[in-house]
């Protein structure tokens, strides 16, 4: 399987305080990879540094191409797409528009709108509500439409950053269960931040481990799991 994405000995912070101090990392394409982390441990700011919203120093490299100094706008048309934390739509306008707001970086029109309803039947609630203001959604309808509006810029990778927070355990279990069919049936690569660990852990293919602005361990979730840490801090067992 091919790498996707590639990061090596990233550093990035706000201002003079540095968060990451040389995070590697590295996603393949078709996989679901996991950053699992405490609070504070920089999970945000990884996204944030991959999707070129803050300064960041090492290497990151999208399907061979260095991106590293790229503005967030030619990532975004490379193929990778955020999904960030507290969701970030647009709460004026309606979700359509929301919708319709996530390919601007494209031209084609007629294919936007054939997308737009291809995403309403993964998301029927989204096109129940589709006129409706997407301030006036509930969290999880929200998130939806987050993820939706994400998938508008036909991304190859989408960076999602703790679709659980503040979510009712049984939206968050359809939202992971909605990742999972994007990643199986149409072999969306995905790099998810999350700290609902048992949750995570069912849907990766591959989990690393942040602390403290550095990934200390990675593997297979299965050995992730398996590691007597990781169990009493994240799974609590
Ligand atoms: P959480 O799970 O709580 O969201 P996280 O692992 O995503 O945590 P980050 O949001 O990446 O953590 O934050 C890492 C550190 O960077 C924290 O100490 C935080 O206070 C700091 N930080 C985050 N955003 C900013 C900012 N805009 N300005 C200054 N410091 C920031």
């Amino acid at each position: 399987m091919s790498m996707l994405l590639s990061v090596r000995g990233l550093h990035a912070g706000y201002g003079p305080v540095e968060v990451l101090h040389g995070v590697d990392l590295e996603v393949h394409e078709g996989q679901v990879a996991v950053i699992l982390g405490a609070n504070g441990a920089g999970k945000t700011t990884t996204m944030r540094a991959v999707s070129g919203m803050i300064a960041r120093r090492g290497e990151i490299e999208f399907d061979g191409t260095n991106i590293t100094k790229s503005p967030p706008e030619a990532i975004v048309r490379l193929g990778i797409a955020q999904v960030p934390q507290g969701r970030g739509t647009f709460t004026d306008i309606t979700v359509e528009d929301n919708m319709r707001a996530g390919a601007y970086v494209r031209h084609d029109h007629h294919a936007v709108a054939t997308d737009i309803a291809l995403w309403y039947e993964t998301f029927p609630r989204l096109s129940d509500r589709r006129s409706q203001k997407a301030g006036t959604l509930s969290g999880g309808e929200q998130q939806m439409l987050a993820i939706a509006r994400a998938l508008m810029s036909r991304p190859r990778l989408l960076l999602c950053d703790e679709p659980s927070l503040g979510l009712a355990p049984i939206i968050t279990k359809e939202l992971f269960q909605i990742i999972k069919r994007l990643n199986e049936q149409q072999g969306l690569t995905v790099l998810l931040v999350e700290q609902n660990a048992n949750l995570a852990l069912e849907i990766a293919h591959h989990v690393c481990l942040l602390e403290t602005g550095q990934i200390v361990a990675s593997g297979s979730p299965e050995v992730i799991a398996d590691d007597d840490a990781v169990r009493r801090a994240y799974l609590g067992t």
